[in-house]
This record gives C-alpha cells, structure tokens and sequence, in this order.
C-alpha cells in the first residue's frame, strides 16, 4: 500500500477559489507544469519562494509514493518587456544592451538560475524545457487555433480572437474578470495596432527587421507570444488535461487566462483540473521585482551583501523562513523576521541532532503516532507548512523534556520520531542539517559584533591606529565592515 492511499490532500483551486479533494487523472500518477523564469537576469529571491513552494508541493507527492512527472519550463523568448505585447523581447533587449548573442544571455542566467536553486536545495524537475526547444509545437497549435476558427493574420502576425472565443467559451474564468468589463476599461486600439479588439493577443509576432530572434513560419519570420510555449509544453509532455498548473499569483491574469483560452481553442477541453497560485514576497510591503528596483538576490543574502540585512543568512535557513509562510500568503522579508526565525532554526536542528542520544525508557509521555498524523494532516490541508513546523517544535519540546529528564520516550517511538523528523524536516520542507555550519556562523557572529564594539570604543577613544587594525585585518579575512547610520554591519 502506497502512503498516498492513506492520506486525503485538499488543495486550493484558483479556478474554483475553493478548497478541493485532490484526486489525480491517473491513479498514482501526477502531471504538475510551472511557469519557469525568464532568464534574462539574475533570480531574485521573490522567484525563488514561488519555485520553493512548487518543489516542497513535489517533494510531498514524491514522499506519498506518487509518480510525478513535473515540467518547469525555462522561458528564453517571447517574453515582450511591455505586457501589453508592446516593446522588444526581454532577452533580446538585454542581449542588445550587454552586446551578447540572445543564446549567451540564456545560457548566462539559466546556469544563474540552476546555481541558486541548488544552494536552496531543490529537487530537479523531470523535465525542463525551454521556449525556442519547442517552435514547430507552438507554430502546429497556431494553425490549429486558426483552423478553429478562434484567430486571425494581419501582416505576419497571428492573434487570439478573444471576442469570438468568449462567444462559446468564458474568457476570463480564472482571474473572475467579465470580457465587457475588460473592454469598458481599456483604451482606444492605436492606429497602427493590427488587433481587432485590445483583449486579443498575439500567439505569433512578425519580426521586425531589427529583431535578432526570429523563426521562419507560415506567416513569414517571425515569434512566438509568450504564453503560447506553456500551452505547447504542457500539453507535449502532460497531455491535452492534466493534473496540477502552477505559478506566481502576478501570472493569473493574464498569462493563465491565455493558456486556458489557447488550449481549450485547440483541444475542446479544459487544460488544467488544478491551478495553483503562489502568493509574492514583499520587501519593505511592496512586491519584490526587479524592474522596480525592489529587489535582493539571493546570493546577497548568503554572503551580507546588501544594505537590507545586517548579517548573512545561510540557504536553509532563508529556506525555513520562507517555509514558514502559507503558499497562498504574503510574505515580507525583513532583518528582524529573519533574526527571529534564524533562532527557531538553530533550535530545530539542535533538537533533530540530539534525538539519537535520547535515553530510552519504558514508556512514551506523547502519542507518537498521533503526532506523526497530525504532521500529514497539516500537510494534507493545501501544504499548510507554518501548521507543519509548528508540529514539528511541538516534538522539540518533548525531546527537551525528555533530554532534562522530565518525560521518556520508549526504543520504538524514539525510532518513529527520528524518522518522522527526518522525513518532514529534511524530504518534504527541503532542508539541510547545516546545523556545526550554523553553530559556526552562530560563533563567527558573535566574534565579529566584539571586533565591531572594540572598535566602535577605539575610535570613540580617538585611537584610530586600533580602530583602522580591527577594520584591515578583518577586511584581510575577506569580512567587510560598513559603516551606516543604524551602525556597523559585516558581509562576508
Ligand atoms: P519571471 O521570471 O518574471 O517569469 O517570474 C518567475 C516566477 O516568479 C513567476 O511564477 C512569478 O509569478 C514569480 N514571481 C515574480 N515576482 C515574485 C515575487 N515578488 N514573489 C513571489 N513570486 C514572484
Ligand atoms: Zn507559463
């Protein structure tokens, strides 16, 4: 018997906006597709959390014993700098700007991308593809979408007839969003727009002279629309329906609205029996994004580099902090948030690194077996993983009191808990026992804030020859001091 066959997941369906049992097309079997980067510049840890929530989703199905295969694609064109399908394509944009080949830019933030998400511990999908891998697919489902009747050619570009599409399908489903209410608020068609209504977007784009991507079509050179390649990949490696379809709640409206609308001109059918949408992280409250500016990268956090944070943070632990939000929430990225769960991690590890050398008696003061359940059912509810920890920590204060001598824990339950905390700390969450790494950055910490108050009385004293030692010898060690108006901080 599988695990799955014991547990009942709920999760919340954006199409439904309800909580819904979960039960997969094929018994036993998952097609999960997510919406993958765009890699024309550096992941920010915004896109990490959405694909964070995304592999600790896989990693429960994989725990269960269920056979998933997850596709998370890698966008490298179609991707316009303008969503109202305006301006050039991102990558070739920057490939213009940095004087590089659109490819070079690719393989720069794809290596980018794979880099960070090793560092935070992610489980490989099963299948990774990218946008231009998968031209011929996307230009087949433009003349079937043609063929059907729900768009049209004007000058060598192709574009989705919403209007007519909304005449025997419901565009808009998805976000809770009426045609005519789109089109009461939008503006006027510019002169030059070859749409016949401002709602229509485009599945191909003539290229312009200029436009370095391009691809050969029946419609003349030209590209993609970005949200024709999900619909080409998903249906390609998870078929026509399929399980589970996730992303970035920004993604809604109105990339996924387009997918349904694609696939369901081409295939009569609904695509995705599950949409699932991560919610964003904030940083000073407001989204971060890296064309606003508001934004940290996660190697910034790793080594302290940046003028947010007054210390770095280890992987794991960025990892445990952003576990301990809900998916569906807002999470705000703060140095005091961090500091704060910085402590519960160190005290998790600590806990999961003692509970071999517990001493073993003749009976259990906690229902083992019932907290085990209570941990799937935390996860069994939409991945509730903030309920999930809490249950953890609810088994640190037992292995303490047991530890102090207070309660007892028998050889068979002690081997329970073990794996139990094993399996949902480190398989599902997706952490990593860096605890002697953390002890150590615990030590070099408290070190460095000594150095940093030495030399705040040095100079408070005027003995700057000190001050400036303190200051070179550490920056020797490669630990930067920097001097702000909240005092001093260290990077590494
Ligand atoms: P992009 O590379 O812009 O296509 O985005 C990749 C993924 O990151 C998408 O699923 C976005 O919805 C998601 N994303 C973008 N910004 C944020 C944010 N601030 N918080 C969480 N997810 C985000
Ligand atoms: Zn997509």
């Amino acid at each position: 018997m599988h695990l799955y066959q014991q547990q009942t997941i709920k999760i919340h369906n954006s199409l439904t906006g309800k909580k819904e049992v979960f039960v997969p097309l094929n018994e036993g079997h998952i097609g999960m597709y997510v919406c993958g980067p765009t890699v024309y510049s550096n992941v920010h840890l915004g896109n990490c959390r959405t694909f964070m929530s995304f592999d600790m989703i896989f990693r429960y199905f994989k725990h269960l014993g269920y056979n998933v295969r997850y596709v998370r694609n890698i966008t490298d064109a179609g991707h316009l700098v303008d969503d109202a399908e305006e301006g050039e394509d991102k990558i070739a944009k920057k490939a213009r700007l940095e004087q590089l080949e659109p490819m070079e830019v690719v393989q720069r933030y794809t290596v980018d991308f794979h880099n960070i998400l090793e560092k935070f511990n992610f489980l490989p999908p099963s299948i990774e593809p990218t946008a231009t891998g998968h031209i011929i697919e996307q230009i087949e489902i433009i003349k079937e979408i043609l063929e059907k009747g729900f768009a049209y050619e004007r000058n060598g570009s192709v574009y989705f007839d919403v209007v007519k599409f909304n005449e025997s399908h419901e565009y808009g489903k998805l976000s809770g969003r009426k045609l005519e209410d789109m089109i009461a608020n939008t503006r006027e068609l510019a002169a030059q727009d070859d749409k016949k209504s401002p709602q229509d977007f485009a599945l191909w784009k003539k290229a312009e002279p200029q436009h370095i991507m391009r691809w050969p079509s029946p419609w003349g050179d030209g590209f993609p629309g970005w949200h024709l390649e999900c619909t080409a990949m998903s249906t390609k490696y998870l078929g026509e329906t399929f399980d589970i379809h996730g992303g970035g709640m920004d993604l809604k409206f109105p990339h996924h609205e387009c997918e349904i609308a694609q696939a369901e001109a081409c295939n009569g059918q609904s695509p995705v029996r599950y949409w699932m949408h991560a919610n964003m992280l904030t940083l000073n409250g407001k989204k971060m994004a890296k064309s606003t500016g508001n934004s940290i990268l996660p190697g910034e956090i790793f080594s302290g580099e940046n003028n947010i944070l007054s210390k770095p943070f280890s992987p794991s632990m960025v990892r445990f902090f952003m576990m301990q939000a809900h998916y569906t929430s807002i999470l705000d990225i703060s140095n005091d948030a961090l500091l704060a769960s910085e402590k519960g991690f160190n005290k998790l590890m600590e806990a999961i690194g003692s509970i071999k050398s517990l001493p073993e008696g003749k009976a259990t003061d906690f229902n083992v077996k019932e907290w085990k359940q209570s941990c799937y059912d935390a996860m069994n509810d939409d991945f509730n993983t903030p309920i999930l920890i809490a249950k953890l920590f609810d088994a640190v204060k037992h292995i303490n009191l047991i530890k102090e001598g207070s309660e007892t824990i028998t050889a068979s339950d002690k081997e329970l808990l073990i794996q139990t905390m094993h399996d949902f700390t480190f398989d599902i969450l997706g952490l990593e026992n860096k605890q002697s790494a953390n002890v150590d950055s615990e030590k070099l910490s408290g070190v460095v804030e000594l150095l940093i108050e030495l030399r705040k009385e040095a100079r408070e004293n005027k003995d700057f020859a000190t001050s400036d030692k303190i200051r070179d010898q550490l920056a020797d060690l490669g630990i930067q001091l920097k001097d702000g108006k909240e005092g001093t901080t260290y990077s590494l």
